[in-house]
C-alpha cells in the first residue's frame, strides 16, 4: 500500500532525491521547500511521473512553527495518515565563531534543529495513532565531528542526533522508529556552484577543487550520491528496519572513521 511521505526542503538536492526514491516506490508525497513556482511545478509534475502515487506540494517555511504544523496536517488531511517524515531541510553559513552574525545562527538553529522537533512534535501523535512510523533525519558528518568555521551547522546537526535518539526511545514501543542519515559530501546543486569560483579563487582547476578542497576529509575521494541516501531512507522505511532505532548511518566515504 503506498505510504504517504513528507520530507521537508525537497525541492533541490538530497531531499528531491529522497522524494524520487519514495516516489519510484510508488508512495504518496508531500513536497516542501523554496524556489521558482516554475520548478516547483516542475518537480511536482516529474515526480507525480516516477510511480502510481499522488504528489502535493507545501511552502512551509521551517522557521515558521504554524506553516510546519499545517505541513503536517496537510499529509494527514490528503493522504489519510502520516506514514514517514523526513527531516531533511538545511542550510549553511561559513565563518569564524566571532564573526558569526547572531542572526545566522538563529537562522541555522530553527531550520536545521528546531524544524524537526515541531515536525515530530506533530507527527507522533498521527504515527501513534496508525500504531505505525518512520522518523528520518538528513543529518550529516557534521553530526559526529566538527569542522572549523561551521558553529552553527555543527551544533544543530549534533543537537539532531541528540534528538534523533530522545525520540526514538520515547516511541519505541508504537511501532515508530528514529533514525538519522549521515552523509559526507553531496554534490548538490548547492556545492556544485561553488566549484568553479572555489577554482578561479586558488587557481587550480575544478576537478582539483573537487579533490583537494571539497573530499580532503573523505578518504574514498568520492562524492555521496542522492541516489544512494535514497536507498538508505528506503532501507529506514521498510519493514525490515523495524528493529533499527535511535540510531544512524554513515555515508561519509570513511570521513568519520579517521
Ligand atoms: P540544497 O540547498 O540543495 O537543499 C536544501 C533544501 O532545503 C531546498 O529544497 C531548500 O528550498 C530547502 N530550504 C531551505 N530553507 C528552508 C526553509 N526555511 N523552509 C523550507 N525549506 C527550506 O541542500 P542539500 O545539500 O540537498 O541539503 C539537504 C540536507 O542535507 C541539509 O540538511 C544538509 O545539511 C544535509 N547535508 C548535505 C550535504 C551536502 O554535501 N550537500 C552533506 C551532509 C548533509
Amino acid at each position: 500500500m503506498a505510504r504517504s511521505v513528507v520530507i521537508t526542503g525537497s525541492t533541490s538536492g538530497i531531499g528531491l532525491g529522497i522524494a524520487e526514491g519514495f516516489a519510484k516506490a510508488g508512495d504518496n508525497i508531500v513536497l516542501n521547500g523554496f524556489g521558482k513556482e516554475e520548478d516547483i511545478n516542475k518537480a511536482v509534475s516529474k515526480i507525480g511521473s516516477l510511480g502510481d502515487g499522488s504528489v502535493i506540494y507545501h511552502p512551509a517555511d521551517m522557521t515558521k512553527p504554524d506553516e510546519i504544523a499545517d505541513l503536517i496536517a496537510c499529509a494527514e488531511r490528503t493522504f489519510g495518515s502520516l506514514d514517514v517524515l523526513v527531516n531533511n531541510a538545511g542550510v549553511q553559513f561559513v565563518s569564524p565563531i566571532e564573526d558569526f552574525p547572531a542572526e545566522k545562527w538563529d537562522q541555522i538553529i530553527a531550520i536545521n534543529l528546531t524544524s524537526s522537533f515541531h515536525t515530530i512534535h506533530h507527527a507522533v501523535p498521527a504515527m501513534k495513532k496508525s500504531g505505525k512510523g518512520r522518523i528520518i533525519n538528513v543529518v550529516s558528518a557534521h553530526g559526529l565531528v566538527a569542522s572549523p568555521f561551521k558553529s552553527a551547522y555543527v551544533a544543530a546537526k549534533h543537537g539532531m542526533m541528540g534528538l534523533t535518539k530522545t525520540v526514538a526511545l520515547e516511541v519505541a514501543e508504537h511501532g515508530i522508529t528514529v533514525n538519522a542519515i549521515c552523509p559526507g559530501y553531496v554534490l548538490t546543486p548547492l556545492v556544485e556552484k561553488q566549484i568553479p569560483d572555489t577554482a578561479k579563487a586558488r587557481g587550480i582547476t575544478e576537478e582539483e577543487v573537487k579533490r583537494d578542497v571539497l573530499l580532503a576529509a573523505q578518504p574514498t575521494k568520492e562524492f555521496v550520491t542522492t541516489e544512494e541516501i535514497a536507498s538508505a531512507a528506503l532501507y529506514l522505511a521498510s519493514d525490515s528496519a523495524r528493529q533499527v532505532t535511535g540510531t544512524h548511518i554513515s555515508m561519509d566515504g570513511g570521513w568519520t572513521a579517521q
